[in-house]
């Protein structure tokens, strides 16, 4: 793929016509935190027959999941299964992530997070009564989802130094922990949440297992959303569990036997390939604004854009819409191929991108001047909203050891 299509374009014009319409005028009120984006999602939802997509979505993964519980009672396991998207279906994700992001990558993260995330981590890991329970209403947006890893004490190392627990209880188990930063935390209908089997082995030792919790499950507390530098379109929390109980089937795929460790691989590359998106989204946003300024504002008898140093920073923006672009496609390429794309290749996508969108954002600050630090002109927004690119989904730091130890494996 070396561009848009025709029918890519109209489709990104149709979206660009929604957010100009439903989500620019609203853009203060959702930067206050006073406005959930979850109503305006669906509303998109709906209007671009999203929420149908959604539905057919779940059925065919509870299909899948049957075949899956079917093939281990023969003693066979599907777990391997390749199951990519068409090139396509991948084109229509990117392109709303792309629109969205231009004016309110908050919402893409809350979305992502409820519709991506939850829902996938059910879909791969459930059975199909579990999908048919909780990833159908996810889908389609009817109700919304958060995925909770990380906790005080383990962000990078989300794994080794995980606290929260599970201990078998009569009919169930017993679930204890703090988790932060949990995108859609205060609002969520329906929790993914990932602790250790404690069976009184050293934790380093424990299995990982993933719960479904329901809003006000006994013991549960979700918090305040959290005050941030940006995002506020998408809010984040806090959980809180104390000795909640929750019954077999709240098991993930309702076995002990499946680790989250395992597959865990396809969620990192999954996160990793939604943020180029969202950077090209800031990207081209950034670039277009700073165009229109640079030639539009007037100082020393001529408009900006005729000083070299201001087209230096145009022409670097450019080339990196350019690059971030060429990135998307070649996701979109792959899957067309029926390929994934290697978890060390969509860290080297996700730090390259994320980077660049931090130094064009901030890039387009500067060459707004005053006005750039000021809320009005919405490169501010664009530029605290970039920094979080690089640290959620596995910070920089983290896709850099990715990209090495692959190296260095070879
Ligand atoms: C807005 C937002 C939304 C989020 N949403 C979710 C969510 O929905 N669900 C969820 O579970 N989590 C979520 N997170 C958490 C996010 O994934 C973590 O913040 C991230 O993984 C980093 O972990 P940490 O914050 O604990 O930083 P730490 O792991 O404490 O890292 C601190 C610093 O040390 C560096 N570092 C750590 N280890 C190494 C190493 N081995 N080598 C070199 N440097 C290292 C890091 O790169 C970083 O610079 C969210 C975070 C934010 C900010």
């Amino acid at each position: 793929m070396i561009e848009w299509s025709d029918t890519h374009r109209s489709i990104r014009d149709m979206v660009r016509r929604f957010v100009e319409a439903e989500i620019k005028p609203k853009v203060t009120e959702l930067e206050h935190g006073d406005l959930p984006p979850y109503d305006i999602l669906r509303k998109m939802f709906a209007t671009f027959g999203m929420r149908d997509m959604g539905e057919i979505r779940a059925a065919k993964a509870q299909a899948r999941a049957e075949k899956r519980a079917a093939a281990r009672a023969r003693g066979e396991d599907l777990q391997q299964e390749e199951r990519t998207e068409s090139g396509d279906q991948v084109a229509m994700q990117m392109l709303p992530i792309i629109e969205l992001s231009r004016f309110c990558p908050g919402m893409v993260t809350a979305l992502g997070v409820s519709v991506g995330l939850t829902a996938n981590t059910i879909m791969s890991r459930g059975t199909p009564r579990q999908i048919e329970r909780w990833a159908k209403d996810l889908l389609t947006l009817d109700k919304i989802g958060a995925w909770a890893i990380t906790e005080p004490g383990s962000g990078s190392d989300a794994f080794g130094s995980m606290k929260a627990t599970a201990r078998r209880a009569e009919g169930g188990y017993r679930l204890n922990g703090n988790k932060t930063f949990i995108t859609n935390g205060p609002y969520a209908d329906t929790i993914v949440f990932i602790c250790k089997l404690d069976e009184d082995n050293d934790p380093k030792d424990r299995k990982v297992l993933s719960f479904v919790l329901e809003r006000g499950e006994k013991g549960l507390v979700q918090s305040k959303p959290l005050k941030k530098m940006g995002m506020h379109s998408s809010p984040t929390g806090e959980l809180f569990l104390e000795d909640v109980f929750v019954p077999n089937d709240r098991l993930l795929g309702e076995t002990e036997e499946i680790s989250y460790r395992s597959g865990a691989k396809d969620t990192f590359t999954a996160e990793r390939t939604g943020v180029v998106a969202m950077a090209l989204g800031i990207i081209e946003q950034c670039l277009q604004l700073s165009v229109e300024y640079a030639k539009t504002r007037v100082q020393f008898g001529r408009p900006i854009g005729d000083f070299q140093l201001i087209q230096l920073k145009l022409a670097k923006m450019e080339v990196a819409r350019m690059n971030v672009q060429n990135l998307v496609f070649r996701i979109i390429e792959l899957s067309t191929e029926g390929k994934r794309m290697p978890l060390a290749e969509a860290s080297g996508c996700k730090l390259y991108c994320a980077q660049s969108a931090m130094e064009v954002a901030l890039e387009a600050v500067q060459l707004f001047g005053g006005n750039g630090y000021m809320a009005e002109f919405q490169v501010e927004q664009l530029a605290r909203d970039a920094k979080v690119l690089q640290i959620y989904g596995g910070t920089d730091e983290i896709q850099i050891s990715q990209i090495a130890r692959s190296l260095l494996a070879g």
